[in-house]
């Protein structure tokens, strides 16, 4: 399901024709050359398109409005090898919508020393054609990132890889469209917001569905297709009857197979990538969708609980943003639940009632099934695990009223310090950065919910950038944060933000 286009990134680089067609010739073979080996690298998700050099108003404004047009192009890396007057880009500039990375590189890492003359200085300048460059790009206050450095250095190949990933983000934002099958959990406040904003900051298509519509759909699904992923799930998973009748144990199993079939397919008819429900408005469902929605969520549907559309657009889109990362730790919806607050060893207890994507899980993965105090349905079946330990960043997107934030805690996630044998939900424990006491008061001031769209695999950098990209306001909470400053950063945010 998660299929992200094979997307390109176009190279283009920057010159003029003052120096003869010797340097520009060079400059072209230069390029290539880079774009080569950096497809070469091994360290970039996407490929590098090599384009013409650019060198006229016309040819940049042109060369712009086709990467506008070209629905597989996800961005575009700029670097002038030579001196390139900026004010020949304004008018592409202005006409750019695709993310802009500026790569200020250079073809040679040394100075030659021993053969270094005039021509060499005029044909390799990025040290101060790349300044005019970006004189203009700020003055145009054009959101774009910069990543300098020897481009065959694989710190700066990581970089740009690491650019490409949020540059997909931007672009894909706009194709992600959210199911709700359920409104918002009644008088609760956080997971609330203004659709219509979200739809114009971030291009999500928020649209509601009566939950029987769905319902249907989960009825429609034969009993062969369900027995057939119930053996898939038999295969895959531990089965922890706790004392449950096998048969009785297994047809609760089968709800969840049938609303897995039933929901995928009503999503798929519709177009939707990302979904929510609410425990307490199940329709005609006989079980809320518990280990339904985990499967789909590994399969890279967004989801939000209790109707929080915005936690299921932001898991959809940090899972497009890790699509295909070799070795990916995972990414999911958590919910803050309880503190350990022990001193030396204090963090979060992160769950949900149910739903909690099992990309995430270390080691065993198992089926339990057990009654839930909310909602008023049979007892649901849901995947239950422990996850992997590192880093890792929640995000929580919110809804001030005039605007959005993103808040992005970096956080350090680890093993429980015991088994929980009791607890029937897959867990994450972690404690914030730079420690839960001011973690959780920076979270708190910043207004962050208990819902939060969480991966191992994008860094706070890629989450900032994306949210600079959309317009939005972003604060970090990481190991450089001090309640002093980051009440600084919530002031300035008031001050640059609500008067957008
Ligand atoms: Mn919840």
């Amino acid at each position: 399901m998660l299929a992200v286009k094979n997307y390109k990134f176009w190279f283009c680089v920057g010159s003029q024709d003052l120096y003869g067609d010797e340097c520009l010739a060079n400059v072209a073979a230069h390029a290539k050359e880079i774009v080569e080996k950096l497809n070469a690298s091994g360290k970039l998700p996407f490929e590098v398109e090599w384009r013409p050099t650019l060198i006229t108003n016309e040819l940049i404004r042109k060369t712009f409005n086709e990467a506008n047009n070209d629905e597989n192009c996800a961005g575009v890396i700029v670097w002038c090898h030579t001196f390139s007057p900026a004010k020949s880009w304004i008018l592409g500039l202005k006409e750019l919508r695709k993310p802009l990375l500026h790569l200020h590189t250079q073809y040679n890492e040394e100075i030659p020393y021993d053969s270094i003359d005039m021509d060499f200085m005029n044909e390799n300048q990025a040290a101060h054609g790349d300044r005019e460059w970006g004189h203009i790009v700020s003055r145009m206050g054009i959101e774009r990132k910069v990543v300098v450095g020897y481009w065959a250095d694989p710190v700066v190949q990581e970089k740009i890889g690491s650019w490409m990933r949020t540059a997909v983000g931007v672009v894909e934002s706009s194709h992600i469209r959210v199911m709700r099958v359920a409104d918002n959990m009644r008088n609760v406040a956080v997971t609330e917001g203004d659709k219509v904003e979200a739809q114009i900051k971030f291009g999500w298509e928020v649209d509601a569905y009566p939950v029987n519509e769905i319902a249907k759909s989960v009825e429609a699904v034969s009993q062969s297709d369900t027995n057939a992923l119930v053996d898939e799930y038999y295969e895959k998973y531990d089965i922890l009857l706790e004392g449950r009748d096998p048969e009785e144990f297994k047809k609760h199993v089968a709800v969840q197979a049938q609303i897995e079939l039933g929901f995928e397919r009503f999503l798929e008819e519709k177009n939707y990538q990302a979904i929510v429900t609410h425990f307490g408005d199940l329709g005609s469902l006989k079980q809320l969708p518990g280990l339904a929605i985990q499967r789909l969520m590994e399969k890279g549907y967004g989801f939000g609980a209790e109707g929080d559309w915005k936690v299921a657009a932001m898991v959809r889109l940090m899972k497009i943003m890790t699509t295909g990362i070799k070795n990916a730790k995972g990414t999911s919806m958590l919910e803050d639940y309880t503190y350990n607050l022990v001193k030396g060893k204090e963090g979060i207890l992160e769950a949900h009632m149910l739903e909690i994507c099992p990309t995430i899980a270390d080691g065993p993965i198992s089926i339990k099934c057990q009654p839930l105090s909310m909602g008023d349905r049979e007892d649901p079946a849901r995947l239950v695990f422990t996850s992997k330990e590192g880093q890792g960043i929640a995000t929580s997107l919110i809804d001030l009223g005039d605007r959005f934030r993103l808040i992005i805690n970096t956080v350090d996630c680890k093993k429980n310090e015991k088994p929980m044998p009791k607890l029937p939900t897959a867990t994450n424990f972690w404690t914030p950065q730079p420690d839960l006491y001011t973690g959780a008061e920076a979270w708190i001031l910043a207004g962050g919910a208990h819902h939060t769209a969480f991966s191992y695999d994008l860094t706070a950098e890629q989450m900032g950038d994306w949210a600079a990209a959309m317009g939005i306001e972003a604060v970090y909470i990481d190991n450089d944060t001090t309640i002093r400053n980051f009440k600084r950063d919530l002031m300035l945010g008031d001050v640059v933000y609500s008067r957008r």
